[in-house]
């Protein structure tokens, strides 16, 4: 029998548009001999639309999906979301695929929504990505697990409002320069700045805040930026480690998705030493936020030999040239048996909470 598999794409984020093309790459990788594929588009509206067949491209499929307006709550109870039972009672769907990135995709949002369909699905849980979402949080369990990382500090808008040139009192004291200011809940680089002055860390706090409520102020460092792909459920298996070269100052959102040239070394160029000690640390911070399926731990390698965690994504870009499946290429796992993997992982997970 084949698999019945839905794919959750696009969404209201800003990675909408990647998330297309990774819909599509999924699409011409999954053997249809296998695989029923059912794809589920969300507009950048947040509206769900029961995508058409698997033969269209991704854009087609975005041309194609219904006009007629269809809220969440509404997709769910009827025949527009095919992963609960019809009325014959025949199972809709046997695991969902969510190919979404940032908040209302990577952060439990969606996650807690297929719990409550009970229905298996790729990556992580609703409290892994939640928590892997809000960079305070996911640091405050890392520094509970004992994992290196930079200095951090945190502030909600209101605080900073009341109070602007303390706040910069503050993280002067606690931090000093250069610092990153980041809103907490986003990835892709979004709202991300480097300071080395005050009138820097003025405008920094002003573009954060656009983005959050809440922000994290960190420490500088000058280092390599290498990367492991975690694979896996209760026992994690870590691929070889990669290298992100930025062409430009740091790894910012033109870097990672318009330009498209910066550079990615597979495997990284690290001593087997370092490659023990960051392995180690990614299946610590995999379990540490109780992650399953998937994760790319990022970490930040100085010159003096230093180790720092920087962060896990518990859905990395996906497409087949990004980084966390060019990982497992190289490990030795090509992209469809990703995928394979990925929902035998679902089901396992699913089947073991029965
Ligand atoms: P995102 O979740 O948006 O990818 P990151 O925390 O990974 O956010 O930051 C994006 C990029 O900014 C990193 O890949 C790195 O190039 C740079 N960066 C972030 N924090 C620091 C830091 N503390 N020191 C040096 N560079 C940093
Ligand atoms: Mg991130
Ligand atoms: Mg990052």
């Amino acid at each position: 029998m084949k698999t019945k598999l839905g794919l959750l794409y696009g969404g209201k984020s800003a990675e909408h548009k990647v998330s297309l093309q990774t819909a599509l790459a999924v699409i011409k990788a999954l053997d249809l001999e296998k695989f029923d594929i059912h794809p589920i588009y969300i507009t950048e509206e947040g509206t769900w639309v029961n995508g058409p067949k698997l033969e269209a491209s991704a854009e087609s499929v975005k041309e194609l999906a219904f006009s007629e307006s269809t809220g969440v709550s509404a997709a769910i109870g009827s025949s527009l979301f095919p992963a609960v039972k019809d009325e014959e009672g025949q199972q809709g769907l046997d695991v969902i695929f969510p190919l979404l990135h940032g908040p209302n995709g990577e952060d439990g949002t969606v996650q807690g929504m297929l719990e409550l369909l009970n229905l298996p699905y790729v990556g992580n849980g609703v409290l892994a990505s939640s928590a892997g979402m809000d960079k305070v949080i996911m640091k405050n369990i890392f520094a509970q697990a004992g994992l290196p990382q930079v200095k951090y500090t945190w502030l909600i808008r209101s605080e900073w409002e009341k109070n602007k040139s303390a706040a910069y009192k503050r993280v002067e004291a606690e931090l000093g320069y250069p610092c990153f200011v980041k809103p907490a809940n986003l990835g892709s680089s979004v709202g991300i700045s480097k300071c080395t002055t005050l009138e820097e860390l003025e405008l920094a706090f002003e573009e954060a805040f656009q983005f959050d409520r809440k922000i994290i102020i960190e420490e500088g460092v000058i280092a390599r930026e290498i990367e492991i792909g975690v694979l896996g459920n209760d026992e994690p298996q870590c691929s070889v480690a990669g290298e992100i070269i930025p062409k430009k100052d740091f790894y910012d959102y033109k870097a990672k998705y318009e330009d498209g040239n910066t550079a990615m070394v597979i495997p990284a160029e690290i001593t087997d030493e370092e490659y023990k000690t960051l392995s180690e640390m990614s299946e610590k911070a995999f379990k540490a936020l109780d992650c399953s399926g998937l994760v790319r731990a990022d970490f930040f390698l100085t010159n003096e030999g230093k180790v720092y965690i920087n962060e896990v994504n518990t859905m990395p870009g996906f497409t087949p040239f990004s980084m966390f499946p060019l990982l497992w290429k190289h490990t030795g796992v090509e992209y469809p048996q990703l995928i394979e993997r990925l929902v035998a992982l679902a089901q396992e997970r699913y089947q073991e909470k029965q």
